[in-house]
């Protein structure tokens, strides 16, 4: 049985950068990313985006170039799916049924797509976007398709939309909850990307339950609870993850919505760490609260907490949240967790395409949304670090820099 000191499972942002990391600290000993996928590690933000929309090449989405593995010494055990783990012998067993032995655990094993339940819901033509398979699956039938029914209003769907309709197709987007992104920001931003989907040509739905897919040997169109059948020769379904934990749970980790970890990203059975989506953990900027963060930054800073500690050095994981998302020409880059917000204020007028949305609670400002204002983004970061109690006037108005607000230290 091969022996690694560290083996990583999930070839993903957060299994690379563990590596990476490790060998950054000087790690010297042996390391194996076990990857479920056939790919090299590859950013996934961009399937949903320019790859997509076919403005860049898949060769540009590797995180390091091939040699860069074989020249670090790090074995890329790549197809491959581990089934079980023995955390008491510290071995692993695989899809082949091959074993292997580790001295460190690293869980990076992202989450799977959410699937529909309704009837149809097994119709061919129905594509969900978290890996290069998927894409291409979808991207091989847009050719033949004329209308697309996207379902789910979060990042992934809107992104989606946007997408295939620049590609010109007709896209129709429902939403259940009343209206869209409403998990992870506030109805401000909500009803700006509303209307730009809306001015885009989307059919933008919210509040709309769907009963069925429709299709005969595969998807002809999908059917609201009010019995309308929307047309669609392709459905994309981006109504959230699930996390990939259940070969760990059984082996006794604790977990339910995510794999329990503390500040070290320590899971409850000794040597085993987890990171990234797959990863629960209490986060200063939810006050504490136990969630889990579904973005590159999170997997990132995970990793990288997790090398120091296997490195012997002391880290904890109190990284600010930050995440972006692209749709048609806008940027969107968001800081903090804006979930608990009490009160918002805007910055600048949604009419000119660029503006911020600052969140409060209690009077602090916790996060920051900002749309083609990169410069608020940058400067806005300290107020969102030291929850900086500003005045909202002065936060409102776009001729006062936000720098201009964190208190000198
Ligand atoms: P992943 O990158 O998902 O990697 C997990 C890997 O583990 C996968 O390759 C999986 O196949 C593998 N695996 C699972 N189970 C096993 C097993 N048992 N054995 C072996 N391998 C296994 N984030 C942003 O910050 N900004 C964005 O704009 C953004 N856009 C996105 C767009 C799309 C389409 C998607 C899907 C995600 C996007 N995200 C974005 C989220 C971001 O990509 C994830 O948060 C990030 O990839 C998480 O990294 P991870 O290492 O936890 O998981």
């Amino acid at each position: 049985m091969q022996h690694f000191d560290v083996v990583i499972v999930g070839g993903g942002h957060g299994g690379a950068q563990t590596a990476i990391a490790l060998r950054g600290q000087g790690f010297g000993g042996s390391i194996a990313i076990v990857g479920r996928e056939t790919e090299p590690p590859y950013e996934r933000p961009p399937l949903s985006k320019e790859y997509l929309a076919q403005e860049k090449p898949f060769e540009r989405l590797y995180l390091r170039p091939r040699e860069y593995w074989a020249d670090k010494q790090v074995e890329l055990l790549l197809g491959r799916a581990v089934t079980a783990v023995d955390p008491n012998r510290r071995q692993l067993t695989l899809a082949d049924g091959s074993t292997l032995a580790f001295g460190e655990l690293v869980w990076a094993t992202g989450g799977d797509p959410r699937h529909l339940s309704c009837p149809g819901a097994q119709l061919p033509g129905i594509h969900y976007v978290r890996t290069r398979a998927d894409v291409d699956a979808l991207m091989a039938e847009l050719p033949q398709a004329q209308t697309a029914v996207v379902i789910g209003g979060g990042y992934i769907g809107l992104e989606a939309a946007a997408v295939l309709s620049k590609l010109g197709k007709q896209v129709t987007l429902l939403e259940a909850l009343p209206r869209v992104l409403a998990r992870v920001a506030g109805e401000d931003l909500s009803q700006f990307y509303e209307a730009e989907h809306r001015a885009h040509g989307v059919d933008l739905r919210t509040g709309m339950a769907v009963e069925g897919i429709e299709g005969d040997g595969r998807v002809t169109g999908v059917k609201l609870a009010d019995g309308t059948i929307i047309p669609a020769d392709v459905v994309i379904v981006g109504i959230g993850i699930i996390p990939s934990i259940g070969v760990l749970v059984a082996a006794g980790a604790a977990g339910g919505n995510g794999l329990d970890v503390d500040a070290q990203c320590r899971t409850s059975l000794p040597h085993v760490f987890a990171i990234g989506d797959c990863a629960a953990h209490a986060n200063a900027f939810a006050d504490g609260a136990v969630i889990r963060l579904e973005s590159v930054q999170n997997a990132n800073d995970m990793a990288s907490v997790v090398a120091k500690v296997i490195t012997g050095q002391e880290a904890s994981y109190a990284a600010t949240p930050w995440f972006w998302s692209n749709q048609y020409d806008l940027k969107l880059q968001t800081v903090g967790l804006s979930t608990g917000h009490d009160a918002t204020v805007l910055r600048g007028d949604p009419a000119t395409r660029s503006f911020t949305v600052v969140y409060l609670k209690q009077g602090q400002v916790i996060a920051l949304d900002c749309v083609n204002c990169a410069r608020d983004y940058a400067q806005g970061r300290k107020l969102v670090e030291q929850r900086v109690a500003a005045d909202p006037a002065a936060l409102a108005d776009p001729a006062i820099p936000l720098k201009d607000l964190v208190p000198a230290s």
